[in-house]
């Protein structure tokens, strides 16, 4: 399946997220070249063809196109700049690509790191959770060099089915952050609308049926309200997952002296989701941060 005129791609980390975006480039027909600190989680992808390499220096080595899909900041930094990280086996004319949400000042520093070498880092993280990634449905928001960015938007139209350039290096982290603060100040309304229902009488059902048609429609409302009135806080998308986000949008609004005090709420209510033992679970558990404030039996809807 692989074509050999096709642009050579390394995938670094095979998560939830990673593992079906990198799939969907092995069907795009690149060779890919794949690794994960846990090695197990590349049998999958080797037995459809990838090759897998033991560092992310040798994953460089073999793609002109590298894309890392990690944890947290310190994680990329580790993976792309560190001993056996990326840089040291990049070839001059790379780009890579990091997909990971993480902090925007670091992926400045990594750019520049790579420019160094005659590469480029464009920064590109996504919305649409793992459902968007299996199906290569993801929002994917990207910042960086324009010529950078227009020779990966190839590999990233395998993956996601809106691609937004929004601008220098780190801009595509910022518009992720607006998607944080967005959802999370959102899924606080929306928390707050059904403890005002439970509590003045009204069927939670009946509001969500009745305001989904009008002005206060969201995603939020219609997909984790259901959710939040039977009772099931499975994680589509996890509270700590949340959290370190958060922190990185109040890191940076500090730097930029801007003052959000809405996203800090919310914030500080996830902390105490956290502190209750729901750092795992979805994020629709805030609204069991905010039931306990009224009163609310857990449990009783
Ligand atoms: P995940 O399943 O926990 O996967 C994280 C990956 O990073 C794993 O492959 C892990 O390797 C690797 N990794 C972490 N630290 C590492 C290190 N220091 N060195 C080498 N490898 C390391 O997480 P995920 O859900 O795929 O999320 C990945 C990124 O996408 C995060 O930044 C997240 O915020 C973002 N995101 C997630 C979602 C979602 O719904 N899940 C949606 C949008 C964006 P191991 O396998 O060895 O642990």
């Amino acid at each position: 399946m692989t074509q050999p005129d096709k642009t050579p791609v390394g995938f670094i980390g095979l998560g939830i997220m990673g593992r079906p975006m990198a799939g969907h480039i092995l069907e795009g027909g690149h060779p890919l070249t794949v690794h994960n600190r846990t090695v197990s989680k590349t049998a999958e992808l080797a037995a459809r063809g990838a090759v897998v390499s033991g560092t992310p220096a040798e994953v460089a080595a073999r793609s002109k196109i590298v894309i890392t899909m990690l944890s947290d900041t310190p994680d990329v930094e580790q993976v792309v700049a560190g001993p056996q990280g990326v840089i040291a086996g990049i070839r001059p004319g790379s780009v890579v690509v990091d997909m990971s949400t993480i902090s925007p000042k670091m992926e400045r520093l990594l750019d520049e790191r790579l420019r160094a070498r005659d590469c480029a880092l464009v920064d590109a993280p996504v919305s649409g959770g793992d459902v968007g990634a299996r199906n290569g449905t993801l929002a994917i928001m990207a910042g960086g060099d324009r010529q950078a960015f227009e020779r990966a938007r190839p590999v990233l139209e395998l993956m996601g089915r809106s691609i937004t350039y929004c601008g220098p290096s780190g801009s595509g982290q910022l518009a992720k952050l607006c998607n944080q603060i967005l959802i999370s100040v959102t899924l606080l309304g929306v928390g707050e609308a059904l403890v005002f229902a439970r509590k003045s009488g009204l069927d939670p059902e009946v509001m969500i049926q009745a305001v989904s048609a009008g002005a206060a429609q969201s995603w939020q409302l219609t997909n984790l309200g259901p959710r939040i009135i039977e009772r099931d806080f499975a994680p589509g998308f996890m509270v700590d997952l949340v959290q370190k986000d958060l922190r990185l949008v109040l890191e940076t609004c500090a730097a930029a002296a801007a003052a959000l005090p809405a996203t800090a709420l919310v914030h500080q209510l996830f902390a105490s989701a956290q502190a209750h033992g729901s750092g795992r679970e979805g994020t629709q558990s805030l609204a069991r941060v905010l039931e306990r404030m009224s009163g609310l039996e857990e449990g009783v809807v």
